[in-house]
């Protein structure tokens, strides 16, 4: 069987970048080679950049209005293709179709907040700003933005930006990830079918090289990263020495404080889906669970490891598991099962007790060559030690331990990563002290994975997010235009 060749989408077609290498795109359930993708030059970008910069003159001068439409149609065509999508999502990062189908309700909600751009977009207008003057403040594009994504969700991450810059009159170059193409290959098609203009959307596959590219490319007026801090230390480095904006999302630990009044059955459960959804590999995944007091953390810590022990591991696409909705798949690759893996077992050495051990899990029939790894759960690790400080990416749980509150907090405010921290509490006096003073951008009261949708900005703080301006929402309006002052006086004439 031959292996089916992407190409990246440039100028609303398809396009072979010559003669560039090709990155074998893995099943990580089973290991088989799915498809490749090219591994797009400099000079590959700057055709998609070239693509875009030629079809913005003629879009930023669209009426909002008439920018929205293929919008409105994308919206439906995403809908009825969710099925297809969620599947190929399922396949090339390997989480559940559960999952998989709440990340492309995720897309889709991102597309219909985009199409009220032209009301979102408006600008204000001061009458008298002097005598016979006004003022008008004008919102405006600035012309081909790049979005690098990275490779736990194919399609979400790129629609927390694609669809904004889009209405708000800009053009758009997606570099995917090298580890997930597919998904968006076939998102490029829809967006043709639903009528973009051609090269208001381009989308090159390729690897740190074209995303290199891409942040310093003259013609490029923005980046919006998300992946790893230390890559996006370097993103927002090449954005500022080449002058762009940019914002950049980056790496989490997230924790969870569990009081002793908070209900426990809850509790666990939602627990055992913070941390195990996506095998870890959410950027909103906890990670680190801090309950108060000693009696709290021996009963949590029993019925925390019980509950993960049933977590099923599997292949997502295995008709026989695809309808458990708590069913975890693999890591992505067997690089980053091997790193997880070291990280447990240098865990150990540091003094750390295994609670759970899923390192030797037997891969599910089938999926031999597929990259699982258990539930893990960690016992009397040691605050700011590797594996606390480190964030794994994979389905490992560090247990901490504190004498009341204060000392929860410290624990959450010490660490350097601030994306999510969540408190599971009766007490409207504890919760209202968590939202106040834990430093992370997303809190969450009872509730494990406080991902803010759509409507709403989302961003980190500290080492997860590089940047001021947060995704989605109106902060991502923010990002995407720049405001531009008129100030008006017609004289009385003669
Ligand atoms: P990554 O940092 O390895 O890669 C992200 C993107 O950067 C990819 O497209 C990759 O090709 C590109 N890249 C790699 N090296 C580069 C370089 N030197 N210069 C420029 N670009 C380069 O991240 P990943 O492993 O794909 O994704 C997982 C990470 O993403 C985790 O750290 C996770 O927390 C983070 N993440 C964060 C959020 C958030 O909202 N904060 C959301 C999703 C994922």
């Amino acid at each position: 069987m031959t292996t089916r060749l992407l190409r990246n989408f440039v100028n609303g077609g398809g396009v072979e970048p010559p003669g560039a290498r090709t990155i074998d795109v893995e099943n990580p359930s089973t290991g088989e080679v799915i498809a490749r993708a090219p591994l797009s030059t400099a000079a590959d970008v700057a055709v998609a950049v070239e693509a875009a910069a030629a079809a913005y003159p003629a879009w930023s001068r669209t009426p909002a209005a008439r920018r929205v439409e293929p919008l409105f149609r994308l919206a439906a065509l995403l809908r009825s293709h969710e099925e297809p999508l969620a599947r190929q999502i399922a396949e090339e990062m390997g989480k559940s179709l559960t999952d998989a189908h709440a990340e492309m309700k995720r897309a889709i909600e991102n597309v219909e907040v985009a199409c009220g751009m032209p009301v979102l977009q408006q600008g204000e207008l001061m009458v008298g700003a002097s005598f016979e003057i006004d003022a008008e403040v004008l919102r405006l594009p600035l012309g081909v933005f790049a979005i690098i994504a990275p490779y736990n969700f194919p399609a979400m991450v790129p629609f927390w930006f694609l669809p904004t810059a889009i209405a708000t009159g800009n053009t758009v170059v997606l570099k995917t990830s090298e580890q997930v193409p597919c998904t968006m290959a076939r998102v490029a098609e829809l967006c043709a079918e639903s009528g973009l203009p051609a090269g208001v959307l381009n989308v090159v596959h390729g690897d740190r090289e074209a995303a290199i590219a891409l942040a310093s490319h003259p013609k490029v007026a923005g980046v919006s990263f998300v992946g790893s801090t230390a890559v996006g230390r370097q993103v927002a480095e090449l954005c500022q020495r080449h002058g762009k904006r940019y914002q950049v999302l980056g790496s989490a630990k997230n924790h969870l404080v569990v009081m002793p009044d908070a209900n426990l059955d809850d509790t666990v459960r939602n627990l055992v889906t913070s941390c195990f959804g996506c095998a870890g590999q959410r950027c909103m995944a906890a990670s680190a669970i801090v309950p108060v007091g000693e009696e709290l953390h021996r009963e949590l810590t029993r019925r925390f490891v019980e509950a993960a022990r049933e977590v099923p591991v599997g292949n997502p696409l295995d008709p026989a598991l695809a309808a458990h909705p708590a069913l975890m798949g693999p890591v992505i690759s067997a690089a980053a099962r091997r790193r997880i893996v070291e990280l447990c077992d240098r865990a150990l050495e540091e003094g750390a007790t295994l609670a759970l051990d899923g390192r030797a899990l037997r891969p599910p029939p089938g999926c031999e060559r597929g990259h699982f790894l258990g539930p893990t759960v960690l016992t009397h690790v040691r605050p700011g030690s590797e594996i606390h400080a480190t964030e794994v990416f994979g389905p490992v749980v560090v247990v901490l331990r504190a004498r009341d509150f204060d000392e929860a907090l410290a624990i959450v405010n010490g660490h350097a990563y601030g994306n999510g921290a969540s408190i599971y509490t009766a007490s409207g006096h504890w919760a209202r002290r968590f939202k106040l003073e834990a430093e992370a951008g997303m809190i969450g009261v009872n509730v494990g994975i406080p991902a803010p949708v759509a409507q709403l900005p989302f961003g980190g703080m500290k080492a997860s997010m590089l940047s001021e301006t947060k995704a989605q929402g109106t902060a991502g309006i923010e990002f995407f235009t720049q405001r531009k002052v008129v100030t008006v006086r017609y004289p009385a004439q003669a």
